[in-house]
């Protein structure tokens, strides 16, 4: 199964997604991680994309249709993908369609997880993230077990992201409204849009996404 998680910032979509890979074996493919593994890197496309990032635009549409068709070869997508912050245009939206079709998949759900605007700005400000295993966590709505311990793997180095500030958050809304909401129509058009209510608590959305996925 090949599915996509359309959402603004901080919707849960990373979040969900890392639950699905245990249940389904789909692998979770997300941009901005890849994005962020490149700055990290400080390779000729992390240094291009460093500056768009911590403002809260979007890098360029072909930058991230070349990152996202080198890895959808890789074998562990055999078995089914999520895409996570891709695409974020209709440009993106048509060159995944043409992509996926030369090299014979198909999407089977586009899932639209829809939150309001402000809960989304208290969703960013509190995330945190193992910087072992890359579990991701909350200051209010999911915080570890034991303070400072992962839940996951018993590290304790968290890491905070450098664009998850109250400014940054407001850019990357309007960017999601103006730039990657028109996706919504583009998959319309083609019945795969499934709405999931992702105001409701981490355990209840991703019961809803279980009854789409079957
Ligand atoms: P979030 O999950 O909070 O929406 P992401 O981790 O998906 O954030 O993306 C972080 C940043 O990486 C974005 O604000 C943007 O600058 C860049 N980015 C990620 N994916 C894309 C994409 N598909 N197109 C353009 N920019 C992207
Ligand atoms: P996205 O990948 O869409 O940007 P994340 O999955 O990283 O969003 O979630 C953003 C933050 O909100 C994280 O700190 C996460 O723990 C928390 N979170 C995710 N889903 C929910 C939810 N349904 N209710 C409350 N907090 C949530
Ligand atoms: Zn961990």
């Amino acid at each position: 199964m090949n599915i996509i998680f359309l959402g603004p910032p901080g919707a849960g979509k990373g979040t969900q997604a890392k639950i699905l890979e245990d249940t389904y074996g789909m692998v979770q493919l997300s941009t901005g991680d890849m994005l962020r593994a490149e700055v990290a890197a400080g390779s000729d496309l992390g240094r291009k994309a460093k500056a768009v990032m911590e403002a809260g635009g979007l890098v360029s549409d072909d930058m991230v249709i070349g990152i996202i068709s080198g890895r959808i070869d890789q074998d562990d997508c055999k078995d089914g993908f999520m895409l996570d912050g891709f695409p974020r245009t209709v440009p993106q939206a048509e060159a995944l369609d043409e992509m996926l079709d030369k090299k014979g998949f198909r999407l089977d759900h586009v899932v639209e997880l829809r939150v309001d605007d402000e809960p989304l700005v208290r969703r960013i400000t509190g995330r945190f993230t193992c910087g072992d295993c890359g579990e991701g966590y909350h200051d209010e709505f999911k915080k570890p077990a034991k303070d400072g311990v992962c839940d996951r793997c018993g590290g304790g180095n968290f890491k905070r992201r450098a664009d998850d500030n109250e400014e940054t958050v407001r850019s990357r809304l309007a960017a999601y409204h103006a730039q990657t909401a028109p996706i919504v129509g583009h998959y319309g058009k083609q019945d795969l849009v499934r709405v999931v209510d992702g105001n409701l608590p981490i355990d209840r959305v991703t019961t809803q996404l279980k009854e789409i996925l079957g």
